[in-house]
């Protein structure tokens, strides 16, 4: 367990060793409060800085980030359980994301001309605005990246942001707000808060928080929904999946087990885009699966640095792992790992053909486990890809283009790698996010900056004239004009 709660205390463990890492004070809904109104009261300063200044800021921020990279690894491998190479690649992909956001705001939010259409002689164009204060709530299983890049978004977009992080890996996030601060520079355009579930009930709730950004679980996700319909607030929920991976006959193979262990059990699978059911084209799964199995039998899983991975971060998750693995048929071939660890250590797993209606095969599993089932045509894979409900990400293993496409139209996912896995979340400027079970909204890329925004149109006379066509002392003159113009224009 990497936390343990009292009324007012989160007390923070690395799940790796047991080793207790600090005491966390909970915020009293007093103090929620007050961060609240700071939050409010530095929304107008920081929204009437330019986009470009904003981003100067920003710049700052990652410069003095970069600056602690070490610090920061260390942190999220304290309170994670993850490998140093796991530790290193989240700051790698948070430090591009800042990069490429920053480098991108002032262009993408500038205001813009649209086409008038008919009306010619009138001027329209659409600006972005901040929508005030964002509330942004991040998971655990990326304390770095999941808190830094939303945060980053909606401060570029104009907004001031109190952000919530996992009750489970808060630690990273305050090296976050300690860095913040060390800027010396609008304070409390970012503020962090500390507690569990009924804190980022409170942040979602209150009527001091404008958007909410919420990466997470899809069951807590569907109630931040309702909180967030009830006020008609805008939310963006990134939640969870059950990413397919699709290997057809002529797929590179080694690259493609390579992809696949790496995929599944990287972060002891714990990525909310890990790979975790594998669907293999009939005349390639022996070779595949014998091949597969030989590799994730030389895997580990361990505290130190000499394992492949680590433990799962949290009790829970080790639990319903453990309950998805006992649920399965007796006669079902699961081939493991090693591990020789207490705790939540769970050895590299595979299991092949587990039943179609298995929880293993239909809820996500976050953990170091994935499936591998044969399918015969292409139609059968789109098929079994789509069949959870969840829409978050996928791949496909194929050296034809053309199937390769095939896949792309019509799997159900937000985003798509092809003969990769992963990867493209380390692309910046690719929105990300999901369909279905996953969720909706979009972080990320052009699309990120402007979900933190609100879109305003502006329509402008570029004429003086003084009454438009459809005014009442003009509407008898202009009908038939109007009818005429309908033939010409439409007809
Ligand atoms: P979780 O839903 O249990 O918790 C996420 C956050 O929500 C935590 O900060 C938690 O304190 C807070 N929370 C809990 N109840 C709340 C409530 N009623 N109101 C407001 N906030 C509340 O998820 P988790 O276990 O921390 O994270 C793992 C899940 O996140 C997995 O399902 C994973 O797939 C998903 N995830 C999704 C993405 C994505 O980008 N789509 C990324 C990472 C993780």
């Amino acid at each position: 367990m990497s936390s343990t709660i009292s009324d007012q205390t989160i007390r923070v463990f690395n799940p790796a060793t047991q080793e207790p890492l600090s005491d966390i004070p909970i915020a009293t809904t007093i103090e929620l409060n007050e961060i609240l109104t700071h939050a409010r009261n530095a929304a107008s300063p920081w929204s009437a800085r330019s986009p470009r200044d904003r981003a100067h800021v920003l710049t700052q921020f990652r410069k003095a980030l970069a600056g602690m990279s070490e610090d920061l690894i260390q942190s999220i491998c304290n309170e994670t359980g993850k490998k140093h190479f796991e530790g290193l690649l989240e700051v790698i992909t948070s430090l591009e994301h800042l990069k490429r956001a920053a480098g991108s705001a002032s262009r993408v939010l500038k205001s813009r001309s649209r086409n008038s259409g008919f009306l010619k002689y009138k001027r329209a164009r659409i600006q972005y605005e901040p929508l005030g204060v964002a509330g942004i709530i991040s998971p655990w299983n990326y304390p770095l990246i999941l808190s830094l890049s939303p945060v980053a978004e909606a401060l570029l977009a104009g907004n001031t942001v109190v952000l919530k992080p996992s009750e489970q890996t808060p630690l990273t996030a305050k090296i976050l707000k300690q860095i913040w601060d060390s800027l010396n520079t609008d304070r409390d355009a970012f503020q962090v808060i500390y507690g569990a579930g009924e804190t980022g009930s409170c942040l979602v709730n209150s009527p001091e928080t404008d958007i909410i950004c919420f990466t997470g679980s899809t069951a807590i996700g569907r109630r931040i929904a309702e909180d967030c319909a009830r006020q008609l607030k805008p939310v963006i929920l990134e939640l969870g999946g059950k990413d397919p991976m699709v290997v057809l006959n002529d797929a590179p193979l080694e690259r493609t087990l390579r992809a696949a262990i790496w995929g599944g059990m990287s972060n002891a699978g714990q990525t909310c885009v890990s790979v975790e059911r594998i669907y293999v084209q009939r005349s390639l799964y022996g070779e595949f699966s014998t091949r597969l199995t030989d590799m994730i039998c030389a895997l580990s899983a361990t505290a130190d640095e000499t394992g492949t991975i680590g433990p799962v971060t949290i009790a829970g998750g080790y639990e319903k792992i453990i309950r998805q693995l006992k649920a399965l048929p007796e006669a079902t071939q699961v081939e493991r790992g090693k591990t020789s660890m207490a705790g939540w250590f769970i050895a590299p797993t595979v299991v092949f053909d587990p039943p179609s209606d298995s929880d293993i095969l239909c809820e996500e599993t976050f953990g170091p486990v994935v499936t591998v089932t044969p399918f015969d045509t292409l139609e059968e894979a789109v098929r079994l890809a789509n069949a959870t409900g969840y829409g978050l990400s996928a791949s496909v293993f194929t050296r034809n283009k053309a199937h390769a496409d095939y896949f792309t139209r019509r799997i159900n996912a937000g985003s798509i790698v092809v003969n990769d896995v992963i990867t493209g979340y380390v692309i910046a400027d690719l929105p990300f996010g999901g369909k279905g079970l996953s969720g909706f909204g979009r972080v990320h890329g052009e699309e990120g900056l402007k979900a933190f925004s609100h879109i305003k149109s502006i329509t402008e006379n570029r004429l003086r004239f003084r009454s438009e066509p459809w005014w009442y002392d003009q509407q008898k003159r202009y009908q038939d004009v109007l009818k005429k113009f309908i033939r010409w224009y439409y007809g």
